[in-house]
């Protein structure tokens, strides 16, 4: 039986908003993959009983317990003591940590003030785990069948300890794996994938198949249990395959992490260089293809040409055009991608225009964008499927993900060409 785990995250800041809980959100997608089941995420004050009560709590229902923050040296990091009262455990001075905190500090010029001592102190018992990357070793306890494993709140920290040490021991503890893969899909919504992987979804049992929505793609996480890895991925073919037979090029990735890494892996591919010219979104489309490590062999260049005046003079719009048919328009876009393409003697050029919102222009409603492509297969435009919202931010990512779509199903036909 799948064993059950909780997430304990210490932080005032938390509690007020200054920061978000991603611990939580990555120990949980963690934890899944193990094999576990989480039913509960705490957080809680750096306050002594309500720390005490949530810790208390959690042991009453779960197998695992994962603590993240207050193993600082200062007066308000408690995590460590409060676990060991309520595990009924003394806490105990570790010579050699205490000597390694002081060397860290001597090597910097400096003497270690008393309250760092705390560092050193661990319950009764426990297992010391190293923080390659902190002051704050973390540790875990094992008492009447619980596990218990404190780790530091900095995320960079936690996650190294959490990779390199944490993980590999709870791996070897369980007797099944979850495998998830992630098959991302563009241009169908959350609920007309629904309908049309009704029978899949409704079926899905062992392995899973769950959708998620959000940032102008749906994502369906398809989940196997098995009790090794290899089976466990071997389960989820079959199912992968059924998405791929009804999606077809809407599904744009399978096991990769989002759109712009598929586009340039296809530039790579076909040893193209891409060039950018944007409007509505100011820079975004370049921005999230230069995010991708290896974007410099495939990306020439990006061109922001936002005003009429600039998409004349730099991407070479036509004075007439813009006149004729205004700045957001398919012949705008069609021209922007040939002009960028001519200036910057990349091998194709990608283009967008629009209203991002919130309020209507003369040239179009809120949501009405065109996206531009040129390059071998010639100049084309069309009018992009946008969701009907006046927020800007929405607008804006949405247009760069069709755009980057456009741009994806452009080369793929280039690829199937050759
Ligand atoms: P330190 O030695 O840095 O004090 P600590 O283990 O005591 O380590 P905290 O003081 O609780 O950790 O947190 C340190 C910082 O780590 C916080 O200010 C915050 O920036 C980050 N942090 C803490 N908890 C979380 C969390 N749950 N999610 C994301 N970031 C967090």
């Amino acid at each position: 039986m799948s064993k059950t785990a909780e997430i304990l995250c210490v932080g005032t800041e938390i509690l007020l908003g200054n920061i978000t809980n991603t611990n939580a959100t990555f120990l949980s997608q963690e934890l899944s993959l193990l094999g576990f089941n989480v039913f509960h995420h705490t957080v809680v004050g750096d306050n002594p009983e309500r720390l005490a009560q949530a810790v208390d709590t959690a042991l009453s229902r779960c197998d695992l317990l994962i603590t993240t923050g207050g193993l600082g040296p200062t007066y308000d990091d408690l995590t460590k003591q409060t676990v060991a009262r309520a595990l009924g455990l003394e806490m105990e001075l570790h010579e050699d940590i205490l000597a390694d905190l002081r060397a860290r500090w001597e090597s910097r010029g400096k003497v270690m003030t008393k309250n760092n001592e705390q560092q050193a102190w661990f319950p009764k018992g426990c297992t010391i785990i190293p923080n390659d990357w902190g002051t704050a070793p973390s540790c875990a306890i094992e008492k009447d069948g619980h596990t218990v494993i404190m780790l530091p709140g900095p995320p960079r920290e936690m996650k190294n300890i959490w990779n390199k040490y944490v993980a590999p021991m709870l791996a070897a503890k369980q007797d099944e794996v979850l495998v998830s893969r992630y098959c991302r899909v563009v241009n169908i919504g959350e609920s007309a994938l629904e309908d049309r992987l009704y029978d899949l979804l409704k079926n899905s049992t062992n392995p899973t198949v769950a959708p998620y929505a959000g940032g102008g793609e749906t994502m369906l996480r398809v989940t196997a249990k098995a009790k090794t890895r290899e089976e466990a991925y071997a389960m989820t073919i079959p199912v992968v395959q059924a998405i791929a037979d009804e999606c077809g090029d809407d599904l744009y990735a399978v096991d990769q992490d989002c759109m712009e890494q598929v586009v340039v892996e296809l530039l790579h591919e076909l040893g193209m260089k891409v060039c950018t010219c944007e409007s509505m979104t100011g820079g975004l489309i370049a921005g999230r293809i230069t995010n991708i490590p290896g974007a410099s062999d495939v990306f020439e260049c990006g061109l922001v040409t936002y005003s009429n005046r600039i998409k004349h003079k730099l991407a070479g719009v036509a004075v007439k055009t813009l006149d004729e048919h205004t700045a957001v328009s398919l012949e705008t876009a069609a021209e922007m991608a040939q002009g960028a393409l001519a200036l910057s003697g990349a091998s194709v050029a990608v283009s967008i225009t629009g209203v991002a919102g919130p309020d209507d222009t003369p040239e179009g409603e809120v949501g009405t964008v065109f996206v531009g492509l040129a390059g071998p297969l010639g100049v084309r435009s069309a009018k992009v499927d946008m969701l009907r919202s006046r927020d800007r931010a929405y607008n804006r990512n949405l247009a760069t993900v069709k755009a980057l779509d456009a741009l994806r199903l452009y080369l793929l036909e280039i690829k199937r060409d050759r």
